[in-house]
């Protein structure tokens, strides 16, 4: 058996969250009736010119930035031509030998340790329509999607395992969400990806034939689908065969994949500069404004709240997801500052009440209220449980969290002349239990402060109890 090393480059396209076309004005709105969002331009109707989205550029020059791309100042868009019933021009506007952007990375991490794998290019293209078929047993098109804005992010074949690709896909959605230029959803297809598999004798400098995974619409199913390829490209050749280069699916189903069809060359798509849209010309003051603007990136953020914060990585991670996340994190530590008790409450309680939408976040509490609470609990004014309590009186309102204690009479018991006659009625109510403290059955303690804290309605301070409990059960 020949020991193989995997070699796996992923594509990518991302959908831009513009609200309307790459080259129209059309409404990029998902879930809208089939064929409304739709104009001359986009139907590729004759006569009809393209008229490039700003807002488009933009967000694809930051995407670029991000991934530490060099912007080129001058692109070419070009016509990528093939028929597909979706695709009414019978041509894609996409960039082929001039992209606007290459030679970036990624950086990555995977058990532990991180590395950078290679991005090839970025280059702007338009999405095509969508084929439903089944529709009273026929197949209808819709071209609301058409004209879409895309990205498509071409990874180099730097990643070596499935699991690499894995986190690669994931480093790369949370940085374009992170930035606010696509919304990550792999359901709805605004994020997809096709993965090149092959595998090389370890050792062997040159690539052996590679194979295309299309289209895997799910996290789940990444790691599922190379691997099933890269078994059966072992197999094959294991058994002296040879891989001949194809497009192929994976089937969730069978957990195996499928050809689709031959792989094209670049030159069935009979690529020239499309005449209808003068190059794209970017000028360095529009890039360094960009590059400018883009703020701190979530792995930087991660590393500061890490070794800065001392924040648990996972937490730290979850807090990076959006920047509206950060943006709470940090709000609320200005008022309590203690990091990582904020980045536990946020996780734990906040982070049920988001919601998300593109750059912006809304969640059922502000960060001051946040802070107040768990200044609350800092101050042993009310108990962790209670806090719980009083958060879920205050979602959704703006109330502060000290008026909701004072209202319900929330104060945690630390008044030591009550706690002692409460422990004292639970000592007289449970002579047995106290038998066996005394016996040296430490571990029976813990039910009698549960005694207490009963007694007390929760509100005694746990800690004060055991104390007290403890040393009246022993004089
Ligand atoms: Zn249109």
């Amino acid at each position: 058996m020949t020991d193989y090393e995997e070699v796996i480059g992923l594509e990518v396209h991302a959908q831009l969250l513009t609200k309307s076309k790459l080259f129209c004005g059309c409404s990029t709105n998902f879930g809208a009736p089939p064929n409304t969002n739709t104009c001359a331009v986009c139907l590729g109707l004759p006569g009809s010119l393209p008229v490039l989205n700003e807002h488009a550029v933009t967000m694809a020059v930051r995407a670029a930035l991000s991934l530490g791309c060099t912007i080129h100042r001058r692109s070419i868009f070009a016509r990528k031509n093939y028929f597909y019933p979706d695709l009414p021009k019978g041509y894609q506007i996409s960039q082929y030998e001039e992209p606007f952007s290459t030679d970036g990375s990624l950086e990555i991490e995977l058990d532990g340790s991180s590395r950078r794998v290679g991005i090839v290019r970025v280059h702007m293209e338009e999405d095509a329509g969508k084929n439903v078929h089944g529709v009273g047993g026929d197949s209808l098109v819709d071209l609301n999607r058409a004209g879409v804005p895309l990205i498509e992010i071409v990874g180099a074949p730097d990643l070596r395992s499935s699991a690499e690709a894995a986190a690669y896909l994931r480093a790369l959605r949370d940085i374009l969400v992170f930035i606010g230029v696509n919304d990550g959803n792999l359901e709805e297809g605004s994020f997809r990806c096709d993965a090149n598999v092959s595998l090389r004798p370890r050792g062997q400098v040159e690539f052996g034939t590679r194979c295309e995974l299309k289209n895997i619409n799910s996290f789940r199913f990444v790691q599922r689908a190379i691997d099933a390829e890269i078994a059966r490209q072992t197999a094959v050749l294991d058994a002296g065969g040879k891989i001949s280069q194809e497009t192929r699916s994976f089937d969730p189903e069978t957990g195996l994949t499928k050809t689709l069809r031959s792989k094209e060359e670049a030159h069935d798509y009979r690529y020239f500069p499309e005449p209808d849209l003068p190059p794209l010309g970017l000028d360095d003051a529009f890039v360094a404004k960009q590059k400018g603007s883009l703020g701190e990136l979530p792995r930087a953020m991660q590393r500061r709240y890490v070794e800065s914060l001392k924040l648990p990585p996972a937490a730290a991670v979850t807090l990076t997801q959006h920047p509206g996340y950060a943006r709470f994190f940090e709000a609320a530590v200005e008022g309590f500052a203690e990091p990582v008790k904020v980045a536990n409450f946020f996780v734990n309680e906040v982070l049920r009440g988001a919601k998300v939408h593109g750059l912006d976040a809304t969640f059922s509490v502000s960060p001051a209220q946040v802070a107040a609470l768990l200044a609350l609990v800092e101050h042993g004014d009310i108990s962790g449980k209670q806090a719980k309590e009083v958060y879920a009186a205050i979602e959704g309102t703006d109330r502060a969290p000290a008026a909701v204690v004072e209202e319900r009479g929330l104060r945690v018991v630390s008044d030591a002349g009550a706690i002692q006659a409460a422990c004292e009625r639970v000592i007289d109510a449970h002579p047995e239990q106290v038998k066996s403290i005394r016996a040296g059955k430490k571990g029976v303690l813990g039910f009698l402060v549960g005694q207490v804290m009963k007694e007390t309605k929760g509100a005694a301070n746990p800690k004060l109890v055991s104390e007290l409990l403890e040393k009246l059960t022993q004089s």
